[in-house]
C-alpha cells in the first residue's frame, strides 16, 4: 500500500520496512496473511488522558447550535465521500472483503453522518399540561456526555461510524476503541472527520491490544456517561457488568443467529439471490447475516439446486481483485472454527451441495457452502457461524418453522420469502427479532432504528431511536396559577 493511503497515526510496514517498534502492535492483510502497518498499544493510562481531552472539548461542543454541528457534519460526509477510494482500500486490506463492497461501506457509513446532519436541526422537546392542571410540563433533551464507543472488525467503518455521528451530533464528545485487527480504518475515518471540521479533541481514538483493561479503567471513571458497544454477546455481557457500577447508559449490538424462511408461495429467483446477499455479505461476517435456512418442502429442491449453483460458483481472492466475489475471513481461527462448522454438520448427517474446505493459502480464505439436512443441534445451527456457510433444512408448517426460528437466546435479524403479504407480515410479526427482511436479504438503513432483541442486544443505532441512544430526557414542571 502506498503510504499515503494509511493514516497518519499508521507505520507503513508493506514495503518491508523496519518491523513495529516497542509500545505497537501489527496489522495483518488477512489475504496474504503479510504485515501492512503498525500503530500504536496504547495503555490504559492514555486512555484516560484521552478521556480529560475530550471532556474539555465537550463542554465547548455542546455550547455549539445543532445548525453549526450540522453543517460541519455535512462537510464530513462530502470528505468521506471524496476519499470513498482509499478509505475502501483501507478498509480492504485490514479486513478483507471485496473493494466494491468496501465502498458500499464507506457510502453506508456516510449516510449515517448525513441522516445525523439532517436529523439533529429539528430538536425535540415536548409541551404537556399537567393532567391535574396546576402546571406545564417541558421535556428536552441534552447531550448525555462523554461516550465510549468500542467496535468490532467486521465492518471497522460503518460500525464506528454509527456511533460517532449520533454522538458528536447530539453534542457528546466520545473515544473510540477500534478492533485490534481493524485500527487503520477507524484511525483514517476520525483523521477525516477532522479535515472536516470536528474539533480534534472531541472524538479521541484509542488502538490498543489491551481491550480488558482499556474496559475495566475507562467505565471505572465517573466522567464516562455512555458506553455503546458492537461485537459478541460474551464481551457485551462483560461490558455490561463493569457499566453497572456508574450506571453508565449502555447500548450493547450483539451477536446473531438469524433465520432466513422461504416459503413454498415464494419468488424462486429473489429467494435465491435474497440468500445469497444475506449469507454471503462480508463473507458472512456479518451479524445480520442469515445463518440458519429453513425451506418449505415444495420449493426446497429448486431452492437448493439454484441457491448451490450460485454459492459453487463464487470466486474467491483478494478483495483487491476485481474478479473476486468472496474476499479472506478475518483470521487463521475463523477458518479453523468454520472447518469445525463443517465436519460437525457432515458427521451428523448433512450432505454439502457446495463449498466445504478451506482451499490452499496464503490467506484466510474459505469456499462459499452449501449444507443439505443439517440437525438442530449441530454447530450450525446453535452458534452464530461467522463465514459463508450456509445449513439448509425443510419445514411443512408455518408454525414449525416459527418454533424453530425463534427457538434461539438470540433475536437480532430474520429473513421472511413468501409472495402472499398476509403470510410475510404475520411471520414477520411472530419472530422475535429487532429487524425483518421481507423478500430482500439486505435490510439495513441509515433511517431505520438497528438493533437487537433477547442477548442481541438492547438500543437501537440509526435513525431517530439512534440519537436519543445519546441524549438525556429532562423536564421542567412549571407552576401556574389562574390569572384574572
Ligand atoms: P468481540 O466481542 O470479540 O470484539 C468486539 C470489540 O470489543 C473489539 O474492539 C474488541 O477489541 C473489544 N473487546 C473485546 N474484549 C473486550 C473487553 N474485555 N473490554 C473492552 N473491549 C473488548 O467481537 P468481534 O469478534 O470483533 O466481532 C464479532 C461479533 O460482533 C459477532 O458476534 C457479531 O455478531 C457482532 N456484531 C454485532 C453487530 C450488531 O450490530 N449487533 C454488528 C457487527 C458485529
Amino acid at each position: 500500500m502506498r503510504e499515503s493511503l494509511l493514516p497518519a497515526a499508521a507505520a507503513d510496514l508493506s514495503e518491508g520496512q523496519a518491523p513495529p517498534s516497542e509500545g505497537h502492535f501489527t496489522v495483518l492483510d488477512p489475504a496474504t496473511e503479510q504485515p501492512i502497518a503498525s500503530v500504536a498499544d496504547h495503555d490504559a493510562h492514555y486512555a484516560l488522558e484521552q478521556i480529560s481531552r475530550a471532556t474539555s472539548a465537550g463542554a465547548t461542543w455542546a455550547a455549539t447550535t445543532p445548525r453549526h454541528r450540522a453543517d460541519i457534519m455535512h462537510n464530513v460526509y462530502d470528505l468521506l465521500l471524496e476519499n470513498r477510494d482509499r478509505l475502501a482500500s483501507v478498509i480492504t486490506r485490514e479486513m478483507g472483503k471485496t473493494l466494491k463492497e468496501a465502498a458500499g461501506e464507506v457510502q453506508y457509513s456516510a449516510d449515517y453522518v448525513r441522516w445525523y446532519a439532517e436529523e439533529l436541526v429539528r430538536p425535540g422537546g415536548t409541551y404537556r399540561d399537567n393532567p391535574h392542571g396546576g402546571s406545564t410540563i417541558l421535556t428536552k433533551r441534552s447531550p448525555v456526555g462523554l461516550a465510549v464507543l468500542i467496535s468490532p472488525w467486521n465492518f471497522p467503518m460503518a460500525m464506528i461510524t454509527r456511533k460517532i455521528a449520533p454522538a458528536i451530533a447530539s453534542g457528546s464528545p466520545a473515544i473510540a476503541k477500534p478492533a485490534g485487527l481493524t485500527p487503520l480504518t477507524t484511525l483514517l475515518t476520525v483523521e477525516l472527520m477532522v479535515q472536516a471540521g470536528v474539533p480534534e479533541e472531541l472524538v479521541r481514538v484509542v488502538t490498543t491490544t489491551q481491550a480488558s483493561e482499556f474496559s475495566a479503567t475507562v467505565l471505572n471513571d465517573s466522567r464516562v456517561r455512555k458506553l455503546s458497544f458492537t461485537g459478541s454477546t460474551q464481551v457485551g455481557s462483560t461490558l455490561l457488568g463493569l457499566a453497572s457500577k456508574n450506571i453508565i447508559k449502555s447500548s450493547m449490538e450483539l451477536g446473531g443467529n438469524a433465520p432466513f424462511i422461504v416459503f413454498d408461495d415464494a419468488d424462486l429467483d429473489r429467494a435465491i439471490a435474497g440468500a445469497v446477499a444475506a449469507k454471503l455479505r462480508n463473507g458472512g461476517q456479518s451479524c445480520i447475516a442469515a445463518n440458519r435456512f429453513y425451506v418449505q418442502e415444495g420449493i426446497a429442491d429448486d431452492f437448493l439446486q439454484g441457491f448451490s449453483e450460485q454459492m459453487g460458483g463464487i470466486s474467491l481472492g483478494p478483495g483487491e481483485e476485481e474478479s473476486t466475489q468472496l474476499g479472506p475471513m478475518i483470521d487463521r481461527r475463523a477458518v479453523q472454527r468454520l472447518q469445525g462448522v463443517v465436519d460437525d454438520a457432515v458427521a451428523k448427517g448433512a450432505i454439502i451441495r457446495a463449498g466445504g474446505k478451506a482451499p490452499e493459502g496464503p490467506g484466510y480464505f474459505f469456499e462459499a457452502t452449501v449444507l443439505e439436512n443439517v440437525v438442530p443441534d449441530s454447530q450450525a445451527f446453535q452458534n452464530e457461524i461467522f463465514g459463508p456457510i450456509a445449513p439448509v433444512r425443510r419445514f411443512s408448517t408455518q408454525a414449525e418453522v416459527l418454533e424453530a426460528a425463534n427457538d434461539t437466546p438470540f433475536g437480532l435479524a430474520g429473513y421472511v420469502f413468501s409472495e402472499n403479504l398476509d403470510r410475510a407480515l404475520n411471520v414477520a410479526d411472530a419472530l422475535e427479532t429487532g429487524l425483518v427482511g421481507i423478500n430482500q436479504g439486505v435490510p439495513s438503513n441509515a433511517a431505520a432504528p438497528f438493533g437487537g432483541l433477547k442477548q442481541s442486544g438492547m438500543g437501537r443505532e440509526g435513525s431517530a431511536e439512534g440519537l436519543e441512544e445519546y441524549q438525556e430526557v429532562r423536564f421542567y414542571n412549571i407552576a401556574r396559577r389562574d390569572t384574572h
